[in-house]
Parts: structure tokens; C-alpha cells; sequence
């Protein structure tokens, strides 16, 4: 089945056809061009903490638990971004139509993201960010 290899990192985002280039964009810049393990989900963070997404969750982490076995994965890289049409299906048009309550709703999911990620797997770090539609990003820590 192939020899295990450190492919570094998993990159969490969502399924927005306007972000798969902005976020291999992103990724490029890290140096990390295929050497990560990809999960694009709707809504990115927001697909696997969101009680509107409540199926979704087991499949994310069991998904991440095969990609720890087989690419060795240090680290975990979530990407949500702005006009996301899975935060509206989850928190309402309304906060997702303003940007402050946009970027609130984010973090939150992304922060909830990372302390779930540090039950389930200790060792893995994480790196949070929201992009926009031109592909600039804000981190969170
Ligand atoms: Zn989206």
C-alpha cells in the first residue's frame, strides 16, 4: 500500500469552485504543492463543527484519522473564506452579509475546529485562516 511518507500538512476548505486556485494559490506559497493531504468540505471548518452539518462530523474525523495513518500529517490547515454559502445555510444571510459578524462567525468555528482537533489528536497543530475573494488571508491564533 505504498510506503508511509510525511506529506506535512492536511488542507481543510470548503467546496467554492471561486477558491480551489486561491487556495492552491496559498498553499504554494507555504511550499507545500503536493505535499498535503486535501479535504474540501462545505464551509470548511463551519462543515465540521456546526450543528447544521451535524452528519458531516463523524466523516471529517474519520477521514483525518486515515489521512494521520497513511501521510503522517503534523499539522492541519483550515481555509474557510468570505461569502461562503455553507456559513449562510448554517448562521443566517443576515451575519454573513456583515463583514465584522462574517469574521466573528468564522473564528469562532475555526477556534471550536482547533479545540475539538486537540482532544481527537494532541499532537496535531493547527493553522486558521479567512480568506477573501481576492485570495488575501487573515490568521487567527
Ligand atoms: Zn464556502
Amino acid at each position: 500500500m505504498g510506503t508511509l511518507q510525511n506529506y506535512e500538512a492536511m488542507v481543510l476548505s470548503c467546496i467554492d469552485p471561486r477558491f480551489q486556485d486561491l487556495v492552491s494559490k496559498e498553499t504554494a506559497k507555504k511550499g507545500l504543492t503536493n505535499k498535503y493531504s486535501a479535504f474540501t468540505f462545505g464551509g470548511g471548518s463551519i462543515g465540521v463543527v456546526s450543528p447544521t452539518f451535524k452528519k458531516w462530523h463523524q466523516t471529517f474525523w474519520e477521514n483525518l484519522d486515515i489521512s494521520v495513518q497513511l501521510h503522517n500529517i503534523k499539522k492541519v490547515i483550515v481555509i474557510n473564506h468570505r461569502d461562503c454559502g455553507a456559513a449562510v445555510a448554517a448562521y443566517g444571510a443576515e451575519k454573513i452579509s456583515n463583514k465584522e459578524t462574517e469574521t466573528e462567525i468564522h473564528k469562532s468555528s475555526l477556534i471550536q475546529f482547533r479545540n475539538q482537533l486537540k482532544i481527537k489528536h494532541p499532537k496535531l497543530v493547527t493553522e486558521l485562516y479567512l480568506m477573501d475573494l481576492d485570495g488575501s488571508v487573515i490568521s487567527f491564533d
